[in-house]
């Protein structure tokens, strides 16, 4: 008899949640790994539960629950989104007996769910291993080991150690074939409206707030047939909408996102595509706008950042303001209209002035595009965290919850929070002209 494994994605606890075409990809991943063992796999993703709305992304339910005494200044409502406690209980009681249970993690701040998922599973059953793994796993390891504390906390890229690991469970586990199954064929999920897709991991650049090159220790590409094959078999079942989820997606223009581009156009692959991370604007010329364009990409962020040059140098030099203004005008050209192009700029950066704030959004103005403010929190490990240690505004053992940038603004800003407030409210402003 094969043995019996359960995967789940825990639910977010936060103040604000959206679904925007959100998968735990890194445990579907596991999962397709596992597909090639004498193992059955049980799946549950507490977050499955939306209201479906524009180009499949979602509402997502949503519970008051009570703060973390660490947030009960907080003067907003804290909530658990997804499938209710009731729901996952039943859930699991329908799955039954399990011999192994391994949950992901994703942002630091979400904990909570975490811990809540190991306290419930830990009660309907007693002795099972739990291993825990992803992003807050792998970053935060002695908070994870202390607050969770799973049998196995897993960090790092998935490889034949994870087998190894957890054969010390006493499983003889076996591998039965080389071909891993898709996710998306072990029949997880009910409605596959949208999915992500990864077309490479990593990133060759090393921005002083990004924790990409903490997870990945190198950058890779995938095959562009293995990539397209994946698309294609995704419209085929009747996927919408994909979301690209790299973080450097148009690196290496020339020999990897047009020749996706170029062969998803002439397999006429009719699905609408997302980039919810930021593109390197850089790489964006005349052909690559039209790619884009004629690929069907529907929702398209940009990476600014800042619009200082001391700063943007700075931080890595990844964009220069010239190469925005270039990207945005063959995007135009190409038929995108203004309210599709959206471009990140960050508030709260460590000694970042509101002025410097202000000149970004005006900057984004002239332009006539989308502007999306996002706020600078800190992530373990980072070279901007160990500022901030070094400088006293944080500790280094800050609890995670702390770094949710909704709030981490609001704690520890050097801003007059009116001021941000009056600048939030004139860009909300400014995009619905748009
Ligand atoms: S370019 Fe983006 S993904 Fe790469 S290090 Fe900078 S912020 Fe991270």
């Amino acid at each position: 008899m094969n043995l019996r494994f359960l995967l789940i994605n825990p639910w977010i606890y936060d103040f604000a949640a959206y679904n925007f075409w959100a998968r735990p990809l890194g445990l579907l991943k596991v999962a397709e790994f596992l597909s090639q063992f004498n193992v059955d796999l049980f799946f549950i993703d507490c977050c499955d539960s939306f209201l479906v709305k524009k180009f499949s992304t979602g509402k997502y339910h949503a519970e008051v629950v009570e703060k973390p005494s660490i947030l009960k200044g907080i003067k907003r409502n804290y909530k658990r989104y997804g499938i209710s406690e009731t729901e996952f209980i039943e859930k699991l009681k329908k799955i039954g007996e399990i011999d192994l249970i391994l949950i992901t993690s994703i942002m630091a701040y979400w904990w909570p769910g975490v811990k809540r998922v190991v306290e419930i599973v830990k009660d309907l059953f007693n002795n099972t291993p739990i291993i825990l793994g992803g992003i807050y796993a792998s970053l935060y390891k002695n908070h994870a080991e202390k607050i969770i504390n799973p049998d196995i906390l897993y960090s790092g890229q998935l490889d034949e150690n994870f087998i190894e690991k957890i054969e010390k469970f006493g499983f003889n586990i076996k591998r039965i074939s080389f071909s891993p199954k898709y996710w998306w064929q072990l029949g997880f999920y009910n409605s596959m409206l949208y999915a992500p897709i990864l077309t490479s991991t990593g990133c060759p650049f090393r921005c002083p707030y990004c924790a990409s090159s903490l997870l990945y220790e190198s950058f890779n590409q995938k095959k562009i047939t293995e990539v397209v094959k994946e698309i294609e078999e995704l419209s085929k079942i009747g996927v919408e909408d994909i979301a690209f989820y790299d973080d450097a997606l148009l690196y290496n223009a020339e020999t990897h996102i047009k020749p996706i581009l170029r062969e998803i156009i002439r397999r006429k692959i009719s699905v609408r595509f997302h980039t919810p991370n930021g593109l390197h604007v850089r790489f964006i010329d005349k052909e690559l706008a039209e790619l884009l364009k004629i690929a069907g990409f529907k929702t398209l962020r940009l990476s600014l950042e800042t619009v200082d040059i001391k700063r943007q140098i700075e931080t890595g030099g990844k964009v220069t303001n010239e190469e925005l203004e270039r990207a945005v005008y063959y995007l135009k050209e190409s038929g995108f209209t203004s309210r599709e192009i959206g471009v990140y700029i960050m508030y709260g950066l460590p000694d970042q002035s509101i002025d410097e704030v202000r000149a970004g959004v005006n900057f984004l103005k002239k332009l006539q595009v989308r502007i999306h403010l996002t706020e600078f929190s800190p992530i373990k490990g980072t070279y901007y965290w160990r500022e901030l240690v070094k400088k006293g505004i944080i500790s280094e053992d800050l609890d995670p919850l702390l770094t949710n940038n909704s709030i981490f603004f609001e704690i520890f800003s050097i801003y007059d929070k009116s001021d941000i407030e009056k600048l939030k409210i004139d860009v909300s402003r400014f995009n619905l002209l748009l």
